[in-house]
């Protein structure tokens, strides 16, 4: 394929590519501009090139890949890195690029302690339910979707998800312990539909194996980029959409400014909100982009010198009613040393306000009261903030009671502007999600 990528102002040195920093102050032309350089971008960029079609990719941040992310600074995948081996549209791009993969199926089935009011037990005691399994056991009392495409027009399990559970047996105690497991920022007010709609994506799309990219997110990043001939920026914040009638035009943080037939924007809800556009959105739509919510996720990323677990007896992953909420193995391979604590929702308020020093601190000494085996051998590394992290300001989209029924209206292109990004499809979560996004919007461009 014929190299000319004008990669502006990233270091993609691992990529094999040339640094060649761009002046944009001028306006560039071109037929489709490709807003946001997360795998949705990157994998419509691929479509476009098959066809032949010309495109520019504008990215905000200083490289590509968006939610799946390997910061080098700490050398850990800090964003999506699980692909199921039905993810059909991933697994098509994946071996498009060449990327290697590893199975980690064992590693995401590592049994956890419980460590709640001061005291560490494993085995799980016998009469209790195990946190994880809590919500699994509710919502196997009920039906399951009619399909994944109807998650959205299921108005009678638009509920609270705690009300979901609490009709299904969970008592209030087990609500508040599912409210710390759960990805999602408070149970009270997210909606059932997306854990049902989660429930329906493993059944409906079947993955048994879970993989991830041998050498980190980044090396497969690295080669998805190295595919695409045509023009991605970096560091191009896109801040107003002008949907003209000669086209449309966009303008960057930069003072740069670009103008295309059609934009498609995968930027999530959130930054996209934050974006001046003069386009005349459905009243739907209008709500979708100001509110929706997505999840707030912080992780502490730790590495441990020895294998203390084999000391007490007990699994390095804990459920823990510590502000710490989960303490998880990161590691792919059985040499890696990758720990992390996961914190989820309203719990990642207590982290906020404070230095990273206080966090590490924070991190260690309540690792040591609940594992003393660990003294001495932990080391923290580096946390990431999702909810902070200005180019996402969340990890996932997280639907409130109500809001579902935006859905359909939410996606539809509106004048020459189309949406693509995970929280516009229907069928797919996370990765596989952005993926089908691309290729619907793909479908959409070519009629
Ligand atoms: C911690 C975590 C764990 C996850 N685990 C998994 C998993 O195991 N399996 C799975 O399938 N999925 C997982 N996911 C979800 C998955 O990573 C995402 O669904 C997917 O990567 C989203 O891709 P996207 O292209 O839609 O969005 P993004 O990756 O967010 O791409 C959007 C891009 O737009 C850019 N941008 C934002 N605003 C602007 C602006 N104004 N101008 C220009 N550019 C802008 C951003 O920098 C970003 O690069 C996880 C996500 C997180 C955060």
């Amino acid at each position: 394929m014929k190299r000319r990528t004008f990669i502006s102002n990233i270091g993609m040195a691992s990529a094999g590519l040339a640094l060649m920093p761009t002046a944009c102050t001028k306006s560039e032309d071109t037929e489709i501009l490709i807003l946001g350089g997360g795998i949705s971008g990157l994998y419509l960029a691929y479509m476009l090139e098959k066809v032949d079609k010309d495109y520019i990719l504008l990215e905000g941040s200083d490289r590509f890949g968006g939610r799946m992310f390997t910061r080098t600074d700490i050398n850990r995948d800090v964003g999506g890195r699980g692909i199921g081996d039905k993810y059909a549209y991933m697994l098509q791009l994946i071996e498009a690029s060449g990327a290697e993969m590893i199975d980690i199926t064992e590693y995401m089935n590592s049994p956890s302690a419980i460590y709640m009011n001061g005291k560490l037990r494993h085995p799980w005691p016998e009469e209790e339910v195990k946190p994880a399994s809590l919500q699994y056991m509710a919502l196997g009392k009920s039906d399951y979707l009619k399909g994944l495409d109807s998650w959205y027009k299921s108005p009678e399990w638009d509920e609270a998800y705690s009300s979901f559970l609490s009709r299904n047996g969970l008592t209030q105690e087990q609500i508040d312990l599912t409210n710390i497991s759960a990805n999602y920022n408070d149970i009270r007010e997210t909606s059932a539909l997306n854990a049902h709609h989660s429930r329906a994506f493993v059944k409906y799309n079947g993955s048994k194996r879970v993989l991830n990219f041998k050498g980190g997110t980044k090396a497969f990043i690295d080669k998805v980029v190295a595919m695409l001939s045509k023009p991605l920026h970096a560091n191009k914040m896109v801040t107003h959409i002008d949907d003209q009638s000669s086209g449309v035009r966009v303008k960057c943080q930069d003072g740069s400014s670009y103008r295309a037939k059609k934009v498609v924007s995968t930027l999530p809800f959130t930054t996209l909100r934050d974006v001046k556009m003069n386009m005349a959105f459905n009243e739907n739509q209008k709500k979708a982009i100001n509110t929706l919510d997505y999840t707030n996720i912080t992780q502490i990323h730790l590495t441990h010198s020895e294998e203390y677990w084999k000391e007490d007896g007990i699994p390095m992953g804990m459920w823990t009613d510590t502000p710490l909420e989960r303490i998880m193995n990161m590691s792919a391979l059985p040499d890696e040393t990758e720990m992390a604590c996961w914190v989820n929702g309203k719990g990642t308020a207590f982290f906020d306000k404070m230095t990273e020093k206080e966090i590490a601190d924070f991190t260690i000494k309540t690792l040591h009261k609940m594992r003393p085996a660990s003294k001495g051998k932990i080391e923290y590394l580096g946390t990431q903030n999702w909810g902070k992290y200005p180019y996402n300001k969340g990890a996932y989209i997280e639907f409130g009671v109500g809001q579902a029924a935006w859905f359909e209206d939410m996606i539809k292109p509106v004048g020459n502007l189309y949406f693509a990004g995970e929280h516009t499809a229907n069928n797919n979560r996370g990765m596989e999600a952005a993926a089908e996004s691309a290729m619907r919007v793909f479908n959409e461009l070519m009629t």
